[in-house]
């Protein structure tokens, strides 16, 4: 088996692949039922398919199996939890996995952060610029709450957000999202009205990203942007 550099397509430039399918420890590490529970700093509780429990601490490279302790190497186990870690079936170092205040999916956060926390499709963040889907109104978001429609009065008016009529069609538990509607640019302080520094509540799902609107609605953000 020569190597040769004449083309792309010799037996050389092939020959990390095919080695790596021949490399027992990742094929087991990928192949053999596996349970991977994160214990926090790093540290992964490993059950093998025959019942031994290792901890491996990723960062470290280091696992309590005989391979790895007598052999030094880099065993299935630390190979299958990088391998978990890379497939976001887990979460990283310095991260752990907690439920969307929102919706309840697994989402991966900062260890020991301060909750609530937010999967990335229910989290808008402050400053964004998000349209309303019952108006196509542009707005500018303040902050994502964890309080639900049901729970928060609208101001002056007798009404939860969610009994708000033009938020039937919106989950009663959905997110509250406070936003505001953008000052025109060259607004005069002195011309500035308490309505344009009200904060107004919505259920999130009313809230659309512009990348999540349909081209119908694209077009009605357009018209604003002439608008405005
Ligand atoms: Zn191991
Ligand atoms: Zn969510």
């Amino acid at each position: 088996m020569e190597n040769t550099t004449a083309s792309g397509q010799t037996r050389a430039s092939l020959a990390p692949a095919d080695v790596s399918a021949f490399d027992i420890r990742s094929q087991r590490a990928r192949t053999e039922r596996m349970g991977v529970t994160p214990l926090g700093g790093g540290v992964y509780e490993v059950e093998s398919q025959t019942g031994h429990t290792y901890s491996v601490d990723l960062l470290g490279s280091r696992c309590t199996c005989p391979d790895h302790t007598f052999r030094q190497v880099r065993c299935k186990h630390i190979r299958r939890v990088a391998m978990e870690v890379t497939e976001g079936l887990v979460p990283p170092p310095g991260k752990e996995t907690v439920a969307c205040a929102n919706c309840g999916a697994e989402t991966f956060v900062e260890e020991g952060a301060d909750g609530p926390h937010f999967c990335e499709t229910c989290w808008l963040a402050p400053g964004e610029a998000v349209v309303d889907r019952e108006t196509g109104d542009l707005l500018i978001v303040v902050r994502t709450t964890a309080r639900r429609a049901d729970e928060v009065e609208i101001t002056g008016r007798d009404s939860t957000v969610a009994d708000y009529p033009t938020n039937e069609g919106y989950r009663a538990d959905d997110a509250v999202v406070e936003a505001m509607y953008p000052v025109p640019a060259g607004l005069r302080t002195a011309d500035i009205k308490p309505h344009h520094l009200r904060r107004y509540s919505f259920p999130r799902g009313r809230l659309a990203r512009r990348r999540e609107l349909a081209d119908d609605d694209q077009s009605k953000l357009a018209d604003f942007a002439v608008a405005e």
